[in-house]
């Protein structure tokens, strides 16, 4: 099988889909591989890298398989052969003028973000794999913002008390956010609708943040469902409570399929004191905070409200090769002697791809 790598064109990308490490096992694999002209130099990895790793140098276009992080453009599928197979981030779910295009031009396309999050598909997760950045970079961007330390400090100036942390959303990227906030010494608590994260956030010696009632967030396939009106109006009160004794406040809360759910009102962040950083991990989607704006840093009554986009591509190196780690093992699940087999019978297969045959399949 022809597999391709293109350059990534969407702005501030810099991460690549395969790494010249992931390139010589696919050739070992028996595999071809073509790689465009600096399809890897943002994330550090070379031309030659490439090339030393057995791929050729020329245009990924040519490849029977396309593997991107972000979706192609409408010049870039306008460049894609009838035929070909996609293999990417391509956010389907909100892509639907992507996915007619791909279609009308026999692109068999697979839209990994849509991959179940099953143990089987545990070695393609790229939303666990790329999370695991984004958490770890908003504890340093907040770091980077605070105007304190985050270790207590014992000094001849002074002893200096740690930063107090609170994560809010204790998935994949806020149990990392917790542990990287630890790491710097920091005092950690992290709070979660799902019960079921109190042990794994006192295991990374956290704190678990308790309401009184006992919230029952999680909703199919280990993720969390929407509070009812009730619970999230008790929820935002008890969170008002709660941020006021923070230096930082890290966001990450999310529902598949939904805007966002608000976590921090603006009232709750009047109450925060100056010098306060809310980083704020669902900017993206809506936003946990009320006063984020996506790509951007907003200062309120002091404090700041950081609303970062993209993380994983600010760390390309080990972005990319924890991606690509992913896309090889999804590229040898649905690959059989040399060739794409597709067996819709299988829940992988079923669920990531989006077009197949001239036809959209996403429901
Ligand atoms: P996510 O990005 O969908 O959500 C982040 C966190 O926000 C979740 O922990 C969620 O419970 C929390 N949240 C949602 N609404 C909230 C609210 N109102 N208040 C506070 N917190 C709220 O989650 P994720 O990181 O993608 O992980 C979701 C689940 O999937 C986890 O249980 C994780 O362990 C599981 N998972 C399983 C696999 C696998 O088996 N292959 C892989 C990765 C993740």
């Amino acid at each position: 099988m022809k597999i391709g790598i293109p350059k990534e064109t969407a702005p501030n990308e810099r991460r690549v889909a395969l790494t010249p490490d992931a390139v010589s096992r696919l050739v070992k694999a028996g595999h071809e591989v073509v790689v465009e002209a600096g399809a890897g130099g943002e994330a550090g990895f070379p031309d030659d890298a490439y090339t030393t790793a057995g791929a050729r140098a020329g245009d990924p276009t040519t490849a029977d398989v396309v593997c991107r992080v972000q979706k192609p453009s409408t010049v870039e599928v306008g460049k894609l052969r009838e035929g070909t197979s996609l293999v990417g981030l391509l956010q389907a779910a909100t892509s639907t003028d992507l996915l007619r295009l791909l279609a009308q031009r026999r692109v068999t396309a697979f839209s990994l973000e849509l991959l179940p999050r099953i143990t089987r598909a545990q070695p393609m997760d790229v939303l666990s794999s790329q999370a695991t950045v984004a958490g770890y970079k908003a504890v340093l961007l907040a770091a980077d913002t605070a105007p304190r330390f985050f270790p207590m400090l014992v000094t001849a100036a002074g002893t200096l008390p740690p930063a107090r942390v609170l994560v809010l959303g204790a998935g994949v990227a806020g149990l990392q956010a917790i542990a990287t906030a630890r790491r710097l010494g920091a005092v950690v608590s992290g709070f979660d609708v799902r019960p079921a994260v109190k042990e794994q956030i006192e295991s990374l010696g956290a704190k678990f943040l308790a309401m009184e009632e006992r919230l029952e967030g999680e909703g199919a396939g280990g993720y969390a469902k929407e509070l009812s009106a009730d619970q999230h109006s008790r929820e935002l009160e008890f969170l008002a409570r709660s941020v006021k004794d923070a230096d930082v406040v890290v966001t990450t809360a999310a529902i598949p399929g939904k805007r966002a759910p608000i976590l921090v009102t603006r009232a709750a962040v009047d109450g925060m004191h100056p010098g306060s950083v809310i980083v704020d991990l669902a900017a993206e989607s809506g936003g946990n905070c009320e006063l984020t704006q996506a790509g951007t840093q907003v200062m309120h009554r002091g404090v700041a409200i950081l609303g970062p986009v993209n993380l994983p591509a600010t760390l390309p190196q080990h972005a990319s090769q924890m991606y690509a780690r992913n896309i090889s093992s999804f590229l040898g699940h649905v690959a059989k002697d040399g060739a794409l087999r597709l067996d819709f019978t299988d829940e992988i297969t079923k669920a990531t791809c989006v077009t197949h045959d001239g036809k959209v399949l996403l429901a």
